[in-house]
C-alpha cells in the first residue's frame, strides 16, 4: 500500500508538472497573439422574449493562434488572468466592440437601444487606469456610455468587495450599465444586490436547465425572476436551448433570453446576415 501511495504521488507531480508545462506554453504564446493579429470576437444576440427583438449582443472572445484550431476562453481566459495579459487583451475586447456596435447603429442595421454587453476581469476592475480607459474608448468610437453594459461575475466582486464596489459605483456614474453574470452561482449573491448599482441580472444556465425538472429547482427560479422584478433589474435567462425552456420563461415573465435556442455566438459578417433576414422579413 506504501509503495502504491507512493506511485500515485509520482503520478500527480507528473500530472501536475504537465499542466504548469502547459500553461507555461500558452502564456507564451498568448504574449504575442494580440500583436499577431489572432483573436477575434463573436456575438450572441440577447432578445425580448415577448417581442422576439434584439434588445443587445454579448461580445465573446475567440483566439485562433496562427493555423491552429480555435482554443477555448474556458482555457485561456484563467491563465491570461493569472498572467496579467487580460488587462491589455480586454482593452482590445472593448474597443472592438464597442466600434463595431457604432458602426451597426451608423448603418442603421441595428437601433440605437441595442446595447453591447462585454465580459470585464477582475483583473481589469483592480487596474487603476480602467475608468481613463473607459471613457477614452468610448470617445474614440462615439459610443455612448448608455450603450455599453460591463458584465461582471459575484466571484470577481468576491476577490475585493471594497475595491470592486467603489470601481462600479464609479462605472455606473459614467452611464455605464452593469450587469451581474452567472447569478446564483457564488455564495452571497443576495448581498450583491444590495451593494451594487446594477442595471441587470444575468441568470446562471444551471438554472435554465432545471425547467422540466424537479419543482423545487424550478421555484428558485421562479424567486430570480420575481426578486428581479421587485429590484427593477432587467433579468436575462442564459444558455436557453430548447423551447419549453422559453415557455417557461416567457409564462414568468423573464425579460430576455439569451442562448443556442435563439442563436449562437456568431462572428460579426454572420449577425450582419441574420439581421439582413430579418429585415428582410
Ligand atoms: P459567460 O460570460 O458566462 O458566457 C456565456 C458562455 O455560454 C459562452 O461561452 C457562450 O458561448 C455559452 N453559451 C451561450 N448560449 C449557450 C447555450 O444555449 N448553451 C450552452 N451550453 N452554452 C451557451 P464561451 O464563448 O466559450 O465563453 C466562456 C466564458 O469565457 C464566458 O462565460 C466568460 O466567462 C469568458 N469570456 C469570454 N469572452 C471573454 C472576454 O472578452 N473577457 C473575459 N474576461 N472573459 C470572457
Ligand atoms: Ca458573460
Ligand atoms: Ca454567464
Ligand atoms: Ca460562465
Amino acid at each position: 500500500a506504501k509503495e502504491q501511495g507512493r506511485n500515485n504521488f509520482q503520478f500527480y507531480t507528473a500530472e501536475l508538472q504537465q499542466q504548469a508545462s502547459k500553461s507555461i506554453e500558452l502564456e507564451n504564446r498568448l504574449r504575442h497573439a494580440l500583436q499577431r493579429k489572432e483573436f477575434f470576437l463573436h456575438y450572441q444576440p440577447q432578445v425580448d422574449t415577448n417581442s422576439g427583438q434584439i434588445i443587445g449582443l454579448e461580445a465573446l472572445l475567440r483566439w485562433q493562434p496562427d493555423g491552429q484550431a480555435l482554443i477555448s476562453p474556458e482555457e485561456f481566459i484563467p491563465v491570461a488572468e493569472e498572467a496579467g495579459l487580460i488587462v491589455p487583451i480586454g482593452e482590445w475586447v472593448l474597443r472592438e466592440a464597442c466600434s463595431q456596435l457604432h458602426r451597426w447603429h451608423r448603418s442603421g442595421l441595428l437601433s440605437p437601444t441595442v446595447k453591447m454587453a462585454v465580459n470585464l476581469s477582475v483583473r481589469q476592475l483592480e487596474h487603476t487606469s480602467l475608468l481613463s480607459t473607459l471613457t477614452q474608448i468610448l470617445q474614440e468610437t462615439g459610443l455612448k456610455p448608455s450603450q455599453l453594459e460591463l458584465e461582471i461575475t459575484e466571484t470577481a466582486v468576491m476577490k475585493d468587495p471594497d475595491l470592486v464596489v467603489n470601481i462600479l459605483h464609479s462605472i455606473h456614474a459614467m452611464g455605464i450599465q452593469l450587469s451581474l453574470d452567472d447569478f446564483g452561482t457564488g455564495y452571497s449573491s443576495l448581498r450583491y444586490l444590495k451593494l451594487l448599482p446594477l442595471h441587470v441580472l444575468k441568470i446562471d444556465r444551471s438554472f435554465i436547465n432545471d425547467i422540466g425538472g424537479k419543482q423545487r429547482d424550478q421555484a428558485i427560479l421562479e424567486s430570480i425572476i420575481y426578486l428581479s422584478r421587485n429590484l427593477d433589474l432587467t433579468v436575462v435567462a442564459e444558455g436557453v436551448e430548447t423551447q419549453e425552456q422559453l415557455d417557461f420563461l416567457s409564462r414568468f415573465n423573464c425579460h430576455s433570453i439569451q442562448g443556442y435556442y435563439i442563436s449562437k455566438p456568431k462572428s460579426a459578417a454572420n449577425i450582419e446576415k441574420l439581421l439582413h433576414k430579418n429585415k428582410d422579413g
